[in-house]
């Protein structure tokens, strides 16, 4: 194995986890390597010619993990054998630079501030008794208000596109009455709404709702961030979820803080790299550094008094029980942390088709459209529903794409020439509408170590167990009847109704919002970090990315990631470099 030359800090995967720790740990003057499982990626490799390639991006998969260079087993309970995923389906691990930002939908949302104090809050509206024995609900001892400038910043590198709803407490019209208090508002306009969400606000606002456009990483007009990094305006090219963009319009890692990085001298991206596994001292608490394996199969161990793992929750998960770092969790006894906690997003819909509305659903972006937050999180009394969590309803104009978008009205027959007539009679005149759901823990979800799968460097499969807890699913058919009375409003010719049922398929896609794991917390009982990501064991190594996550809310995960991430790097930047040690 060769020995490399050491760095001050060594990062992870260069998702936008890791591009933003390497923004705020090279601004710091030291040494910064990124190592990235995946190729080297730029814009330029999108061109408007090959980008919307919906073959070769949204159906084969060019952006993510191929399985057979890294897959998970997986099964939903703890008496099943776990089986190999083959060909990815429920979520789509991303792999190369700029990880799953470059071909996100660019849905930013924060987390509001009951959903970081859940657990405690449930136990003082609800108390104690409410709670499933087996719910393992926690803090995660971090707050809104402490995040909000994070939050802000993220907001500004992205020009997130959007429309305050509560600015220092003043609530503003159109926007989300329901968000937490901002500083100020989004950096750009909402986006030009089409159809299909016009009529679904229209709907909503009838019945009394409060609809407010997606806050959106697609930007609505040119805009130059904090950094100096200019942005182009979204076309509305429909070609946005798995693909990356023709027109730097969607707000990634290469589009927002790459260029800066490229400029300065003290940091390094190294591509098709995989780590093996974080070199660990138990007696001395400390992390050497990381061992990689490059595609020619040669090894190399690159020491680092820093390390920073950003690899998204399965691989942090992976590589703290690999390196022997962390007790794993035991469900049996319910101790241990690593690979506790993990949960998903419970998702449903309802789709609404019109005999005279022509849609038009190729006009599109990724987080084009508007959204309901009445029936999210914990605004509203879940005392006489028996239920935790909720869901953000929503229109969006993403998925108009013809070879995976050709819905027909119920009774349709699968094939043949009636179908064909169907799906173009459907096309233009139909809309789905979705529900986006939170996913409480609970004792028998978590990810350990495959006793029988190995990848091709011969080490354990990341082993899954998963299923929704009946809370779940008894908030999915609680908001998805809310979303089918919009429907309804709608004055629809047809509608179906799918409220999430068990149990949960690792085939038809839902969401990559896969959190948990390696969660944060104020007690080192029930968390592997604490609140500035900086594992309890070892002050030396941070786990930063959505593992952290001891519970996931409704929203789409990647602003609160981003905000996360930002505040550990600031104070990794100003307090451990001074003082390397623990933060807390
Ligand atoms: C189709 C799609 C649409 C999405 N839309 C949204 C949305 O609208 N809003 C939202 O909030 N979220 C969305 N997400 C989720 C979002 O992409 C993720 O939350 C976000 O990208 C996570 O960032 P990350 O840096 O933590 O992880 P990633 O982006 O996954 O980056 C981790 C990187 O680490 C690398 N890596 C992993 N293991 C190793 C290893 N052993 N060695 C070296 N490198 C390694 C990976 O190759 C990867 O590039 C979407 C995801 C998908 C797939
Ligand atoms: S919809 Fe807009 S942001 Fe998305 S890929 Fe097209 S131009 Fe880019």
């Amino acid at each position: 194995m060769v020995r490399l030359k050491p760095v001050d800090a060594v990062i992870v995967g260069f998702g936008w986890a890791g591009a933003l720790l390497a923004l705020e740990l090279s601004a710091a003057g030291i040494s910064v390597l990124a190592l990235e499982r995946g190729p080297f990626r730029d814009t330029v490799d999108f061109p408007p010619t090959s980008a919307p390639d919906e073959l070769r991006y949204a159906v084969r998969h060019d952006l993510v993990v191929p399985p057979a260079r890294q897959t998970i087993t997986f099964r939903n309970r703890p008496d099943q054998l776990a089986l190999p995923v083959r060909r990815w389906g429920s979520f789509l691990p991303a792999w190369g630079a700029g990880g799953g930002g470059v071909h996100w939908n660019g849905q930013v949302w924060r987390f509001r501030p009951s959903d970081f104090v859940l657990a405690s809050r449930v136990a003082v509206r609800y108390g104690r008794r409410f709670l499933a024995p087996d719910l393992t609900l926690a803090d995660f001892g971090v707050t809104y208000e402490e995040l909000e400038p994070y939050y802000d910043r993220f907001e500004s590198l992205a020009g997130v596109s959007g429309q305050a709803g509560n600015i220092a407490g003043r609530i503003i019209p159109g926007g989300n009455p329901f968000e937490g208090p901002r500083a100020r508002d989004y950096p750009n306009p909402p986006l030009l709404m089409p159809y299909g969400p016009s009529l679904f606000a229209e709907a909503a606002r009838a019945l009394g709702y409060h609809p407010f456009p997606q806050p959106a990483a697609n930007l609505s007009r040119p805009y130059t961030n904090p950094l100096g990094v200019t942005l182009g305006p979204c076309t509305y090219c429909g070609f946005c979820e798995r693909f990356g963009c023709a027109n730097a319009a969607k707000a990634s890692p290469q589009t927002t803080v790459l260029p800066v990085l490229r400029e300065r001298r003290n940091f390094w991206l190294r591509t098709d790299v995989t780590v093996l596994e974080v070199v660990y001292d138990r007696t001395a608490r400390r992390v050497a550094g990381v061992v990689y394996v490059d595609d020619k199969g040669e090894r190399s161990f690159q020491p680092a008094d820093l390390v920073i793992l950003a690899a998204y929750t399965f691989e942090n998960v992976r590589l703290l029980l690999l390196s022997g770092i962390g007790t794993p969790y035991d469900p049996e006894s319910g101790r241990g942390v690593v690979g506790r906690n993990y949960t998903y997003q419970t998702t449903s819909s309802v789709t609404v088709g019109f005999a005279d509305k022509r849609l038009n659903p190729f006009i599109g972006a990724g987080a084009l459209g508007m959204v309901v937050d009445d029936w999210n999180g914990d605004h509203y009394d879940h005392g006489p529903l028996g239920f935790l969590g909720g869901a953000y309803l929503a229109a969006l104009a993403t998925n108009g794409r013809p070879i995976l978008n050709h819905p027909t009205p119920p009774g349709t027959p699968r094939w043949g020439a009636e179908w064909k007539r169907a799906v173009a009679r459907s096309y233009l005149r139909t809309f789905r509408l979705i529900a986006s759901g939170s996913s409480l823990p609970h004792r028998a979800a978590y990810l350990d170590l495959d006793p029988t799968y190995r990848d091709a460097w011969g080490r354990p499969l990341l082993r899954m167990t998963f299923d929704f807890h009946p809370f779940d699913l008894r908030m999915s058919e609680f908001v998805t009847a809310k979303l089918a009375e919009i429907a309804r409003a709608m004055a629809p010719a047809w509608l179906t109704v799918s409220p999430r049922r068990g149990p949960y398929s690792i085939v038809p896609y839902q969401s990559t919002h896969n959190v948990g794991g390696a969660v944060m917390g104020a007690d080192p009982a029930t968390s592997v970090v604490n609140p500035y990501l900086q594992c309890w064991d070892v002050p030396n190594l941070f786990v930063v990315g959505g593992s952290a996550f001891p519970h996931n809310p409704a929203y789409n995960p990647t602003g609160t990631i981003a905000a996360l991430a930002l505040r550990t790097g600031e104070a990794i930047r100003t307090r451990y470099l001074a003082r390397p040690g623990p933060l807390v």
